[in-house]
């Protein structure tokens, strides 16, 4: 497989763009290689689609944000839909209808959001141009634990989408039979229009006003839908959410959203991540912080602290004489990072206890430590101590 291109580079936009500049060179490009200007030409046909790709991505803030993180390497399965496997896009890409349905509006007037049903030869019709109806996309929340981010989880909902209508499959017409080809477009769903303007006689066309670019007409309604060609169902839908993932993340499942009126491409199920506070374990990025409370004698003469870890507890060792304000690092004890198998690490943050009240006999053997010459610390000692700690308002560190 050929080296994909970098997005940026193919939209010729810089790194930094605006969704702006981004939208204007998309455009360009569209126009350029779109197929209605370019017929037969395999060539424009890919550049076609590569800028499709590209904007589909940067076009979107969470995908570009990915994208500028990881590069062509994100997206596991479940994530950017009909291909699966690895990439944003695997397989072969976006279809074209896939582009007409989700891009076309870009091509404003003239160019309209029809695709050509003979381009690529998927359906073999020659020129047949063929409106594409796209169903609203449907977006769902979806609670995750610190487990869910470390392990990745797979997930079975019950989600009430528009589905095709189970008695007209989804044409609105009685029985999926009542209807008739339109006279005025003759099935095409596009009328031309022919206007003098001083480069002489244009062409242009227009979705067909008496069937709204469908190409048919009903005849007689299906009762159960109303004509509209949807019901609401309620399906379970199974995806599985990669481990990594973040609070506010937004993973789109291809055509799992809402059917459109009459037949056409579905919608988009749009699954956006809500991460669960854990009671113990604080998430930093991919690091996991962990605040421990140790008790002066373990601080003092070293032993063992049982730590919470996801999925269970772990004994961390304790080196005698930890200082409160000490960070131990438990490396690769953290969270994955999305689709690297780099890990986070595990920070405990130690801190120790002072007791609060004492019984007369507990407050006996600690005045007998009192003066003690290795309980206070010299001067020296403590200096030592807090440059060690990067966290402590230090000299150095306030650049005075
Ligand atoms: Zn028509
Ligand atoms: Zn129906």
């Amino acid at each position: 497989m050929a080296e994909k291109r970098d997005y940026y580079e193919v939209l010729g936009v810089s790194k930094g763009a605006s969704a702006d500049e981004i939208k204007k060179a998309y455009r360009k490009m569209a126009i350029k290689y779109h197929p209605d200007k370019n017929p037969g030409d395999k060539e424009a046909e890919e550049k076609f689609k590569e800028a499709a790709e590209a904007y589909d991505v940067l076009s979107d803030a969470d995908k570009r944000a990915r994208y500028d993180k990881f590069g062509h390497s994100m997206g596991p399965q479940g994530f950017g839909g009909a291909g699966g496997g690895g990439g944003f896009y695997s397989g072969g890409g976006m279809s074209m209808e896939d582009i007409f349905a989700h891009f076309g509006d870009i091509f404003g007037d003239g160019f309209g959001g029809g695709f050509s049903g003979g381009f690529g030869g998927a359906t073999g019709g020659g020129r047949t141009r063929k409106h594409v109806n796209k169903g609203t996309d449907l977006r769902i929340t979806v609670k995750v634990t610190l487990k869910d981010v470390m392990d990745g989880v797979d997930k079975k909902l019950k989600i009430p989408r528009m589905v095709a209508c189970s008695h007209c499959k989804g044409t609105g017409a009685k029985d999926g039979t009542a209807f008739h080809t339109c006279q005025r477009c003759h099935g095409t769903g596009y009328i031309s229009r022919v206007q003098q303007t001083m480069f002489g006689a244009m062409q242009s066309e227009a979705v067909c006003p008496d069937c709204n670019g469908e190409g048919k007409i009903i005849s007689e309604t299906c009762s159960y839908c109303g004509g509209t060609g949807v019901e609401k169902k309620e399906e379970v839908v199974s995806f599985h959410i990669p481990a990594g993932v973040e609070d506010g993340m937004t993973l789109t499942l291809r055509g799992q959203g809402n059917a459109p009126r009459h037949g056409g491409v579905n919608g988009d199920l749009l699954i956006v991540i809500q991460e669960e506070k854990d009671p113990d374990l604080i998430r930093d990025g991919n690091d996991l912080i962990y605040n421990l409370m140790l008790d002066f004698p373990t601080a003092a003469l070293g032993g063992t602290a049982e730590i919470p870890t996801i999925g269970g507890r772990a004994r961390l060792k304790i080196a005698p004489g930890t200082q409160p304000g000490k960070v131990l690092r438990l490396r690769g004890k953290g969270l994955p990072q999305m689709n690297t198998s780099n890990r986070g690490d595990l920070l405990v943050n130690v801190m120790v206890y002072v007791p609060e009240s004492l019984t007369d006999a507990e407050k006996a053997a600690i005045e007998s430590l009192k003066n003690t010459p290795n309980v206070v610390p010299t001067e020296s000692t403590a200096k030592r101590i807090f440059s060690r700690l990067r966290h402590i308002f230090n000299k150095e560190s306030r650049g005075e």
